[in-house]
């Protein structure tokens, strides 16, 4: 396979410095790594977040960010055995880790220390060609629609993870806040086809239609007209939600997410808005027994699992695709949350 010496990238010189688009060398994969010609990549509010550097975790210099990459293998390291030239692969967030520490050796990578992050402390997938470590890669089978799966490789993995975390059963009923967006339209998705009842929380009639009409949630609940705590109450017989999956990039959900949680029920945090953070009463949290709880990403194993529930048909989320050399303009959609899905680069474009 002909490899180009040279490539087109997004470059993110410093927080919030105009991103550049430009030619950058085709970077050499390690012993243990692969490069993928990356087809398509989902933007994330993740990587508008490191853009704008809403974390107190550093972002590397010169970034290329994103982590939704699907693509094709065009080379790989002599200790690579698994992955072959040819296989579709997709580069996610969790780019790397360590193996040995005990989250790794229990298979809760994404809560490694030295965990490797695609787009954010090593380059992610705004580019062409982009490296992964071989044991990390998604494996995509053949025949998937690279466009269509490419958010799968963090929006899905994520929502699908976050809904298992919430241990709510097939039947239950589970409140995803945020469900307009990239996380949360797949999230809807990923809902049903567990079995759960949804209530979308988010605004504005495109993002209804699409909730109730495409995705097939039961109720819409919209932030900028309801009151979100009463109305979730209403439409759940006035105990709740038995699950909350919080995706919005907002503090106040995360203040009221509590109130409108069924007791025993659980709060799943998973949006990751800059300086926020959650709160709710002691009293009606003991006396109600409601869980509050994290969720970040998902392992190999959830990832395989997501990519599973897409190539049996049963997620099929709203995206839009633009070209690789329209990342400012898709972050500017994606800051006013103008964005009903998610958005896919095209990055021969
Ligand atoms: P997005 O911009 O596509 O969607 C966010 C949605 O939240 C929008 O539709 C917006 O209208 C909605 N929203 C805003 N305020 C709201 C409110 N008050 N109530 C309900 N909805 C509200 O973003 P995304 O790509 O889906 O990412 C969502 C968040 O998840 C980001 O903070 C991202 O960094 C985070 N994330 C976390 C993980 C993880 O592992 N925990 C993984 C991926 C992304
Ligand atoms: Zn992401």
């Amino acid at each position: 396979m002909s490899i180009p010496a040279e490539q087109y990238a997004q470059i993110f010189k410093s927080n919030n410095a105009p991103i550049e688009y430009k030619k950058v060398p085709v970077p050499k994969p390690g012993p243990d790594e692969v490069l993928v010609n990356v087809k398509y990549t989902g933007v994330c509010h993740t990587d508008l977040h490191a853009w704008k550097g809403d974390w107190p975790l550093a972002i590397k210099p010169n970034l290329i960010g994103g982590h939704e990459g699907a693509g094709v293998v065009v080379a790989v390291g002599e200790l690579v055995e698994d992955v072959k030239v040819g296989d579709h692969a997709g580069i996610k967030w969790l780019n790397g880790s360590c193996g040995h520490c005990e989250f790794c050796m229990a298979s809760d990578e994404p809560l490694c220390e030295k965990a490797l992050l695609s787009g954010y402390t090593v380059d992610g997938t705004f580019q062409q060609y982009a490296i992964g470590k071989a044991a990390h890669v998604a494996r995509i089978p053949k025949g998937l629609p690279l466009d269509a799966v490419a958010p799968i490789l963090c929006a899905g993995v994520t929502v699908y993870k976050a809904l298992k975390e919430s241990q709510a059963h097939a039947g239950q009923t589970v409140a995803i806040v945020g469900a307009g967006g990239g996380l949360g339209s797949l999230a809807v998705q990923y809902a049903k086809a567990m079995g759960f009842r949804v209530i979308a929380v988010d605004s504005g009639s495109e993002k209804q239609d699409m909730c109730l009409n495409t995705l097939g949630a039961e109720e819409f609940v919209d932030f900028a007209k309801d009151d979100v705590v009463a109305k979730v109450k209403s439409v759940t017989g006035g105990l709740g939600a038995h699950a909350v999956i919080l995706l919005a990039v907002s503090e106040k959900p995360f203040q009221q997410a509590a109130e409108y949680c069924r007791s025993r029920g659980s709060v799943v945090c998973v949006g990751l808005p800059a300086n926020a953070r959650i709160s709710a009463e002691v009293f009606s949290l003991v006396l109600r027994m409601v869980n509050i709880k994290g969720s970040y990403v998902g392992n190999r194993l959830d990832t395989q699992e997501a990519i599973d529930f897409f190539a049996r048909g049963l997620i099929k989320a709203p995206f839009k695709v633009g070209k690789l050399s329209e990342l400012t303009q898709v972050f500017k959609l994606m800051e006013e949350n103008k964005i009903a899905g998610r958005y896919v680069l095209d990055t021969s474009k």
